[in-house]
C-alpha cells in the first residue's frame, strides 16, 4: 500500500511537470504562429511572454526542478555604469564588490566597462540570495577581464587573451661572426633563429661556409595583441641567404598533407639528415685519424665534434626514434636515433637531455633532444656528432643524401602564385621601413 502510494505521487508529479511543459510548449507555439508575419512582431511577442509571470512561474518552477541555482546574465552596458550599479540592477549581493574592484584595479587602470560591450555574470541563488561567481569583462577588441574564486573562495582577477593579431615581420643582417650575434642583434627572437639554421641546415654547413660580412633575410609570423605584445612565433614564410658568394632564396609553402621550404625551382630543402645538428657552434675537430686529446694516441675519429657553449641546444639531425638516451662510459650522456633502416646517428657528450627524450620515443627533425656538455671522456664543452650509414660510421660532412620533394602540377603552380605573392609582400614591407 505503501510503496503505491509513493510510485502515484511521483506519477502526479510527473503529469503535472509535463502538462505544464505542454501548456508552455502550446504558449510559445500559439503566440509565435499568431504572430508569424513578422519577425519584429514575433521578438516582441517573445517579450511579453517573458514577462508573462504564469511564463516567469512555469520556467523558475522547472529551472528548480533541474537543480541548477545558477543564473547566466549578459548585460550591455550603459553610459555611467559602475560594478556596483550592476550589482544592484540584478540584486546581487555587495559584500565581495570591494574585494572584486581591488583585484580589477590591478590589472586595469581607470574606467573599463565600455557603453556598448557586453559583461557577462554567473550569479548563484541561495537561501533568497544572490551571490556572485564570475564575471567576464571585455576591455578592448583582444583583451577580458575573467573574475572568478579560487579554492580559497577569494575572488581572483585574470587577464585573457581572446583574439590575437598576425603580423608578419622583416629582419635582415650582416653576419660578423656568427648568424646567431648578427640575428640577436636585430632582435630575432631566438626560436625563430633556430627554425632558420635548421631550414638552411641542410644546404649551409654553418662552420665551413659561412664567410664575414655574407648576409641574411627572415620574413617571419608572429602573434600579438592589440598592444603589440609578443604572445607566439609562427612560420619563417620566406628565408635568404646569400652565403659564400651564393644566394639561396626559400619561400615556405604548405600543400594538402605537407608543409616546408623550397627554392625557387619548386625543390625542397630539407633532407633526411642535417648537415650540423646545432647552431652557433664551431666545428672543432673533423671526422678521420686524429690523435686523441685524453689517450694521446692516435685513433680514428669516428664522427665530427662541434665546440659550443655549455647548455647549447642539440637538434634531432632527422625525423626518428630515439633508440638509446643513457650514460654510455667514454661518450658521457649519449643518445642515438634510429632514422630508417640506412641512417642513424649518435649525440655524446650531452651536459642533459631534454624533456621526455627517451629510448623509444620518436622525434621530428630539428626538435631539440639536449645540450652541450663535457661528460664522459671529453676535454671540453662539444658535441661528438656520428651519423652511421648501415650501422657504420661515416663522414657527416662529406655524406650526399637524396634531394627533397619536388613540386609537380597543381602544387607547382599554386607555389608560383605564393612566391609572386610573398615578393611583392616583402618588396611592401621593405618600402614601408626605407620611409618610416
Ligand atoms: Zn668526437
Amino acid at each position: 500500500m505503501i510503496s503505491q502510494t509513493k510510485i502515484s505521487r511521483k506519477q502526479r508529479t510527473l503529469i503535472i511537470i509535463s502538462g505544464l511543459l505542454i501548456s508552455l510548449l502550446i504558449i510559445i507555439l500559439v503566440t509565435t504562429q499568431y504572430n508569424k508575419s513578422s519577425k519584429t512582431k514575433i521578438n516582441n511577442s517573445f517579450k511579453r511572454l517573458l514577462k508573462n509571470t504564469h511564463f516567469i512561474e512555469t520556467s523558475n518552477f522547472l529551472l528548480n526542478k533541474i537543480n541548477s541555482p545558477y543564473l547566466n546574465i549578459s548585460y550591455k552596458i550603459e553610459n555611467g555604469d559602475s560594478l556596483e550599479k550592476i550589482f544592484n540592477k540584478f540584486r546581487i549581493d555587495k559584500k565581495e564588490l570591494s574585494q572584486i574592484n581591488s583585484g580589477i584595479g590591478k590589472i586595469v587602470k581607470g574606467n573599463y566597462l565600455k557603453s556598448g560591450r557586453n559583461i557577462s555574470l554567473v550569479v548563484k541563488k541561495k537561501d533568497g540570495i544572490r551571490k556572485i561567481e564570475t564575471i567576464n569583462i571585455p576591455i578592448s577588441k583582444s583583451i577580458d577581464i575573467l573574475v572568478q574564486k579560487d579554492e580559497k573562495q577569494n575572488f581572483v582577477s585574470q587577464k585573457i587573451i581572446t583574439q590575437l593579431f598576425k603580423k608578419i615581420n622583416l629582419a635582415e643582417g650582416i653576419i660578423k661572426n656568427s648568424l646567431y650575434n648578427a640575428a640577436t642583434k636585430n632582435n630575432v627572437d631566438p626560436n625563430i633563429i633556430m627554425d632558420f639554421a635548421s631550414i638552411y641546415g641542410f644546404e649551409i654547413d654553418f662552420q665551413r661556409d659561412i664567410r664575414k660580412n655574407d648576409t641574411f633575410q627572415i620574413v617571419y609570423e608572429t602573434f600579438e595583441d592589440e598592444f603589440g605584445e609578443l604572445y607566439s612565433i609562427g612560420n619563417i614564410i620566406y628565408a635568404f641567404m646569400s652565403v659564400n658568394g651564393k644566394e639561396i632564396p626559400l619561400y615556405r609553402f604548405q600543400g594538402k598533407d605537407f608543409s616546408g621550404h623550397f627554392d625557387v625551382n619548386g625543390k625542397s630543402v630539407q633532407k633526411a639528415l642535417m648537415k650540423t645538428p646545432i647552431n652557433g657552434a664551431r666545428l672543432s675537430s673533423k671526422y678521420g685519424l686524429r690523435k686523441h686529446p685524453i689517450l694521446g694516441f692516435t685513433k680514428k675519429h669516428n664522427g665530427t665534434d662541434f665546440a659550443a657553449k655549455e647548455g647549447t641546444p642539440i637538434m634531432a639531425s632527422g625525423a626518428g626514434t630515439i633508440v638509446r638516451a643513457k650514460w654510455c662510459g667514454g661518450g658521457g650522456n649519449c643518445i642515438k636515433i634510429r632514422h630508417n633502416s640506412t641512417y642513424s646517428t649518435v649525440y655524446a657528450h650531452l651536459k642533459n637531455f631534454a624533456t621526455n627524450i627517451k629510448s623509444g620515443i620518436k622525434v621530428k627533425q630539428g626538435q631539440i633532444i639536449g645540450y652541450v656538455g663535457s661528460t664522459g671522456m671529453s676535454t671540453g664543452p662539444h658535441l661528438h656528432y656520428e651519423v652511421h650509414v648501415n650501422g657504420k660510421p661515416v663522414n657527416s660532412q662529406k655524406l650526399k643524401l637524396p634531394s627533397g620533394k619536388i613540386l609537380k602540377g597543381e602544387d607547382r603552380q599554386k607555389f608560383e602564385i605564393k612566391r609572386i605573392k610573398t615578393d611583392a609582400m616583402i618588396a611592401d614591407i621593405i618600402e614601408d621601413k626605407l620611409e618610416n
